[in-house]
């Protein structure tokens, strides 16, 4: 079936010519996936896998886990074997795969009987590279005693973390995976998983029988994806002007924490003429695939979904991923957010989070039912730990990083790098406001939300103030200095800090903290974040030009690593020059995709078709040293290519 990787000499019988697994390796990666070198610890993994090394592989959405077992694979004599969750995605994988002339194939539930006979001929006469199953499918005696017929060189167990029983995506069938240990003791096993938490890593470890397994731990950074949380105010406006200042017609999520949130926002920006879908597991499986498909597959649909959108969504070219509620945790916003940008170009996750959130999310926690007091625990320390990613004022990705144990320093791209925020000193106001809450509790007997505690510090005669007398309060009016939106800001870092709970069996009702009386007594200071709610079109303006002077003295561009270096939304003389030939590239690429009914990505990935309009080939030759044009893109391609440079 395939032509180059039956080409490519395998281990089991190298020759001294060759020059051993090492330099089979780096032949694997220039003529197949046409790229120069290996990333970070991809050769070290490549090595130790094709040598029959188990190995635990911890890699950021993006970082490049793919090769880790595809190369192995392609070296190793036998059929690699992936393990994947990702049912819906595996026919595109596939298509990929042979895209570069590997032998790959799937076996699920979507296929044929006929389809699925033709997989299991092909296996067993050992014609395949790759071969990808469904965790359920794997694990019954039909499908075990199919791998057995041929010779498995490899088990590669994606998505790793889907073991983990705590997290969102647990599969129990998972757990049946250690069973490959026992039947194939010599097989090297491959575990990967883009969530780095300590606690999933152990559990992979220990739930996989990978214990003794070597583990290659990546930085989590991705250096590519530009962080900016602001303030809600009006929040799909601001939505809509983030897509249509800065993505305008590209391809993006919008995370959301309802489905009738999803459905709703999506038709609010389709009535705006943002190409709009909306996803959640509440639609039907048939229509949900319709959804993913059209984002894979057309240029620039936006998906707004709930959390149920994600997992294994490898498109390369997603420019943005934007969040109008907080998410729960820091791991599944940084995963979430690594949904943008994988093709290593500049890509932006943006939020917008307010006071509303927090009290909704505190109050989700002090009411939802959990089955101990240490899962409970566990909820609070995640809002914790993402309330303080939202009111730091320090550099965004060193305070993610160090939620995963990395230590970095200011990164330079995130908006509290481009754009250091001020703190003030809101002490005093927060005393203010605490006392009122201690006052209403103590004088009234009453406990309130936000919004009546704000209108008696601002002193505003509403129906309630004066119907419940709240004029007389000695608090009352002492807080006019401030607006409402500054009220609200104080309100929300005290609740980030743990000085305000929102309190048990009411609608976001507040309570004093023992931290709270701390501030009460003066024994603790509260600096909040200024807020810069400027109008948000210039803001992105300024951003913009603010982002290109940073990034031309400390380097922003060149961390977005890969392909030409030029952002998703171009300027400069350098773009004049090339934009028109990439242009006219990708509707040659959208042509060629149209016509082999395969996702735009599969012939190429944004970042070759920049460099070719960068450096314009003349002959296949200087074709060939683009990254991402290897031997079977080059045959497949390379002339049609050569005659759009060159018409
Ligand atoms: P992951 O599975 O870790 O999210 P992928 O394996 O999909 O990441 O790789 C992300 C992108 O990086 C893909 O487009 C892939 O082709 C590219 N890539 C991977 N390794 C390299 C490399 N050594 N050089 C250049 N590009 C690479
Ligand atoms: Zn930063």
């Amino acid at each position: 079936m395939s032509l180059m990787c039956r080409n490519l000499p395998r281990v089991d019988n190298t020759s001294m010519d060759d020059g051993g697994p090492t330099a089979l390796a780096s032949r694997a990666l220039r003529e197949v996936y046409g790229y120069a070198t290996f990333r970070g610890d991809q050769a070290d993994i490549v090595e130790h896998v094709t040598n029959g090394g188990d190995a635990i592989v911890l890699m950021p959405t993006g970082g490049g886990k793919s090769l880790c077992y595809q190369i192995p694979a392609l070296l190793r004599q036998g059929t690699g074997i992936v393990v994947s969750p990702l049912v819906a995605l595996m026919e595109d994988q596939v298509t990929a795969l042979r895209g570069l002339g590997i032998s790959a194939a799937y076996l699920n539930s979507t296929l044929s009987w006929e389809g699925q006979r033709e997989v299991e001929a092909a296996h067993r006469s050992g014609e395949l590279d790759l071969l990808y199953v469904a965790p359920e499918r794997l694990l019954g005696e039909g499908t075990l005693g199919l791998v057995a017929s041929g010779k498995p060189a490899l088990f590669a167990i994606d998505e790793a973390h889907c073991v983990s029983q705590w997290g969102h995506d647990f599969r129990p069938d998972y757990l049946g995976l250690d069973t490959l240990a026992k039947r194939w003791p010599g097989v090297p096993r491959i575990a990967l998983t883009a969530t780095a938490t300590l606690q999933t890593r152990e559990e992979i470890a220990t739930r996989l029988g990978l214990g003794a397994a070597r583990l290659f731990v990546s930085s989590f950074d991705r250096p590519n994806i530009r962080y900016l949380i602001e303030p809600k105010a009006q929040v799909r406006d601001q939505l809509l002007r983030f897509l249509r200042d800065k993505h305008p017609g590209e391809a993006g999520i919008v995370y959301t924490m309802t489905r009738s949130s999803t459905e709703e926002v999506a038709s609010w920006l389709r009535a705006r003429g943002v190409e709009a879908l909306a996803y959640h597991a509440g639609m039907e499986a048939s229509e949900r695939r319709k959804v993913l498909n059209r984002f894979l597959r057309e240029d620039g649909v936006v998906v707004v979904a709930t959390i149920a959108f994600g997992m294994g969504i490898d498109k390369p070219d997603v420019r943005f991923v934007a969040h109008i509620d907080l998410p729960r945790s820091v791991e599944g916003y940084y995963q979430e957010t690594g949904r943008a940008g994988r093709d290593g170009l500049e890509a932006e996750a943006w939020m917008a989070y307010g006071l509303s959130d927090v009290i909704r999310m505190r109050r989700l926690l002090a009411t939802s039912e959990v089955d101990s007091p240490s899962h409970r625990r566990n909820q609070e320390a995640h809002l914790e730990a993402m309330l303080a990613l939202c009111e730091t004022v320090e550099c965004r990705r060193v305070n993610m990083l160090g939620y995963f144990g990395e230590s970095s320093s200011a990164c330079g791209n995130c908006d509290t790098c481009l754009a250091p925020p001020e703190s003030w000193d809101a002490t005093v106001p927060a005393q203010k406001l605490l006392s009122t809450v201690v006052r209403l509790r103590r004088e009234r007997n009453e406990r309130y939300g936000a919004g009546q505690v704000i209108d008696i510090l601002r002193g505003k005669t509403t129906d309630r103030v004066e119907a419940r007398g709240h004029s007389t309060l000695s608090t009352w009016g002492i807080g006019a200095d401030l607006d409402v939106a500054q009220w609200r800001a104080v309100t929300r870092a005290l609740l980030a800090r743990g000085e305000l709970a929102v309190e048990e069996g009411g609608h976001g009702v507040l309570g004093i903290t023992p931290s709270g009386w701390e501030v009460l007594r003066g024994d603790r200071e509260v600096a909040v974040r200024r807020e810069v709610i400027a109008p948000p079109a210039p803001k992105a303006r300024r951003k913009r030009a603010a982002g290109a002077g940073v990034g031309a003295s400390a380097g922003v561009g060149a961390s977005a690593g890969a392909g030409a270096g030029a952002g998703t939304a171009p300027s400069g003389p350098e773009d004049s020059r090339t934009r028109p030939l990439f242009e006219q590239l990708r509707a040659w690429r959208a042509a060629e995709a149209k016509n082999r009914g395969v996702p735009a990505y599969v012939i190429f990935h944004d970042s070759p078709l920049r460099s070719i309009a960068e450096f314009r080939p003349s002959t296949l030759d200087e074709l060939s040293e683009i990254s991402g044009v290897g031997k079977a893109k080059l045959a497949a391609y390379g002339e049609a290519i050569l005659a759009i440079v060159h018409p």
